[in-house]
């Protein structure tokens, strides 16, 4: 599906930049148009790939280019005040040509985390097609402010958008990484994951045509409902044209025994993955039970594909999730894996939300003391004991 992709703060731009990356190496078509917000001036300027004129600048006549800090109530602020700027860059994308809107963002810090839910807001008012959300958590080793923006940016940004799709940063941290290595493996983790879905149905000229392809309503329609995503995904390397069996399908010279061993390959190759990618690291970790709805697509060279394996994963999906609408289809690449991403449309048990909410109350708590404290502290350095002095006016 074609995408118009907003960035908002440092990790929306840094991840909308990663996914063009990602647009051009595989070919994929799913960034319509990329734009970047920010109210810090380096950062845009830090950017590879998004257009120039696409990077807009918000919240100058406040903070003069240097960002809200992690101050996302002005981060909030600033977006409304300078809707207008926003706005004037999504008018020069074509957005009859886009199937919906993705508006990126790192919801820990500031401008992002205050900023994205109020585009949203503003998008969904004048804009008929839906307006998705890409919110990233904050790792929990980030401390009580980021939580604290986190819980608040994760309630305003899923009441805004049509479905608010999340990425956990504390799930996927690597031990003894530096910070900006680290987000670099994870953004890509996250380019592949997200490209791979909305990639789905996306079939260039001369590709060959699934033989039950995911379109963008399958996509639009698993999404549809609203809530909470989160994506699971798992692939293993086959080899590309491989021989035997798997040509002599087409041309017809070997035994029925070979097709059917290959056959059956296929259909546990499928199924397995769609297994590891069901239960294995989701973008956001939860309890799948009680999923509202799910799309499965099943990427990879068309002869490692079968109807049999992505039918047998979807209604496994069925099972675990207790849905009734899980959707699935193929996604030919010619690429050497096949790989299972996993939407889960709609996910309500989700543990590490609880305990980020938890952490941001506890936060929240002792800023008021702290404030409170200091405060009184204040008071008590600058007025003398006795109240003998008068201060001039
Ligand atoms: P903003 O510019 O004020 O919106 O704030 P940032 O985007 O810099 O940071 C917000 C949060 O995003 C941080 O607390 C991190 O959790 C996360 N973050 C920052 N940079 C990246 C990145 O490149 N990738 C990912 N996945 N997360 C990031």
């Amino acid at each position: 599906m074609k995408l118009a992709m907003i960035g908002f703060g440092q990790a929306g731009g840094k991840i909308v930049d990663r996914f063009l990356d990602y647009d051009d190496r595989t070919g994929s078509g799913i960034v319509r148009a990329a734009i970047a917000v920010n109210s810090a001036k380096a950062d845009l300027i830090g950017l590879d790939n998004i257009p120039q004129e696409n990077r807009v600048l918000i919240g100058q006549a406040r903070v003069k280019g240097h960002g809200v800090g992690a101050d996302n109530e002005l981060g909030a602020e600033v977006a409304e005040e300078d809707i207008d700027e926003v706005q004037n860059a999504i008018d020069q994308i074509p957005t009859h040509e886009v199937d919906a809107f993705l508006i990126v963002s790192g919801m820990g810090g500031g401008t992002g985390s205050g900023g994205a839910p109020v585009l949203a807001k503003h998008l969904k008012r004048i804009y008929t097609i839906p307006v998705y959300g890409l919110g990233v958590l904050p790792g929990t080793d980030e401390g009580g402010i980021y939580t604290l923006n986190a819980a608040r940016s994760f309630q305003t940004f899923v009441r805004e958008v049509d479905n608010l799709l999340v990425f956990d940063n504390d799930s996927w941290r690597q031990t003894g990484e530096s910070v900006e290595g680290g987000y670099d493996q994870i953004n890509e983790e996250i380019v592949r994951r997200f490209g791979i879905l909305f990639g789905a149905g996306e079939v260039g000229d001369g590709q060959e045509v699934a033989e039950s392809v995911v379109d963008s309503s399958e996509i639009i329609n698993t999404l549809s409902g609203g809530g909470v995503s989160t994506v699971g995904f798992a692939s293993e390397e086959v080899e590309l044209n491989s021989g035997g069996g798997l040509l002599s399908r087409f041309t017809g010279e070997d035994g029925g025994a070979d097709d059917d061993l290959d056959a059956a390959n296929t259909t546990n190759r499928i199924t397995s993955l769609v297994r590891k990618a069901a239960l294995g690291r989701l973008t956001l970790p939860c309890e799948i039970e009680g999923t509202e709805r799910a799309l499965l697509v099943l990427s990879g060279p068309p002869e490692y594909l079968n109807r049999k394996g992505i039918e047998r994963g979807r209604k496994w999906l069925e099972e675990e999730t207790g849905s009734m609408e899980v959707r699935g289809g193929d996604f030919p690449r010619e690429e050497p894996e096949v790989a299972a991403a996993i939407l889960l449309s709609g996910v309500t048990n989700v543990p590490r939300i609880k305990r980020l909410q938890q952490v941001a109350i506890e936060a929240q708590d002792n800023i008021d003391d702290i404030q409170q404290e200091s405060e009184e502290n204040l008071e008590e350095l600058v007025e003398d004991d006795e109240d003998e002095l008068e201060p001039l006016f």
